[in-house]
């Protein structure tokens, strides 16, 4: 595992633990890191078959990205997500796990990805440092899963969860985008797994963003339908009471390992308790995820910035976070498509 070496200027001091909080108070611990814009599927709902991505050169180098999350770990943030694109398609990655999370302060280290890499990553993942991990997974049907990504294939994503079990990654949680027209009724087999599995598998509200969001909004299945037609094939939902934040409303099926949740971002948003920021695989940090606004750490970085220019702007950068989206009032994010974000 290599160590990292920062720039002289780059040096950081103590952790000073004080936390940052935003304009409105929300405490920032959540950071989520893409990794690259690229992936290695192209879900209908996700991204252009003909996807365009960013030069190579404009993507964080590793000791760029791993100076922005010292600095973050050093404003409080304490939870990081990597993502992408899809993460595991980013060269070095076992190796840039364990620089991560080497990183002070750091207490949670966890990976977004559509799992067909996990099989042969998941192990390696797991002994530099990764805790837990989310699979994307829309679908248990062979055909539909293709249709869905159009490149997939569901058993590397089924050998994939395997050997997250195996590693020991923990929990696994299952993430469904429900699409109309593509995988509503799948939901009833991906919450079966729960009965099996001590999986969370979690159903998402589809949400809109720039060239997609036509497609987005007409195929946009809310969760009360979700659940309905759940608890038609498989019996009652009981709630459960979840310490700690969590995106998801969180429920059980009669006796079942696993739980589902219900993440209702448009239908119920949950802004008021999000403690979130995201850094795009090019240096940006955006704010919100339904809202254009971003600053730029890549260019003062690049220009030389010092370590301190570089909290500072991350810090006050976080400070204007938005309150929340404006879905509901027809404000959808246009600069970006969920896959140059990192969701
Ligand atoms: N490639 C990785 C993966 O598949 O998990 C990480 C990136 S992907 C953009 C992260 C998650 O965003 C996936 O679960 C994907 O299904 C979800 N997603 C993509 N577009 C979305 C949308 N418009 N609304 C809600 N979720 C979306």
């Amino acid at each position: 595992m290599s160590i990292t070496i920062l720039p002289q200027s780059h040096e950081s001091p103590t952790l000073p633990g004080a936390g940052m909080r935003d304009q409105y108070g929300r405490q920032i611990r959540d950071l989520r890191v893409s990794l690259t814009d690229r992936c290695n599927l192209r879900c209908v709902y996700c991204m252009p078959e003909e996807m365009e991505f960013k030069p190579r050169d404009e993507i964080l180098t590793d000791d760029e990205l791993l100076l922005i999350i010292r600095i973050a770990a050093e404003l409080g943030v304490r939870k990081i997500r990597l993502t992408g694109g899809e993460p595991t398609v980013r060269a070095n990655i076992v190796d840039l796990v364990g620089r991560v999370a080497q990183v002070p302060a750091i207490e949670d280290l966890a990976m977004t990805t559509n799992g067909v890499r996990l099989a042969e990553l998941a192990g390696p993942l797991a002994r530099h440092g990764l805790r837990r991990i989310n699979v994307s997974l829309d679908s248990l049907n062979p055909a539909k899963f293709r249709a869905i990504t159009r490149w997939g294939d569901l058993g590397d994503v089924l050998a994939g969860l395997d050997a997250a079990q195996a590693a020991g990654l923990s929990p696994i949680k299952i993430n469904a985008v429900v699409v109309r027209g593509f995988n509503e009724d799948d939901v009833v087999d991906l919450a079966r797994l729960t009965l099996s599995h001590d999986y969370a598998v979690r159903f998402i509200e589809m949400m809109p963003f720039g060239s997609v969001a036509g497609f987005q909004t007409n195929a946009y299945v809310p969760s009360a339908e979700t659940m309905a037609r759940i608890e038609t094939m498989l019996g009652p939902l009981t709630p459960l009471d979840v310490t700690g934040y969590d995106p998801a409303r969180t429920y059980r099926l009669n006796a079942a390992p696993g739980t589902l949740g219900f993440i209702s971002s448009v239908s119920q948003p949950f802004c008021a308790q999000c403690g979130r920021l995201r850094l795009t695989a090019e240096g940006r940090l955006r704010l919100c995820l339904l809202r254009d606004d971003e600053a730029d750490l890549r260019t003062p970085l690049r220009e030389g910035a010092t370590y301190e220019e570089l909290r500072e702007r991350f810090r006050a950068a976080a400070y204007r976070k938005p309150w929340g989206h404006g879905l509901a009032r027809g404000v959808i994010p246009r600069r970006r498509i969920m896959s140059q974000i990192g969701g």
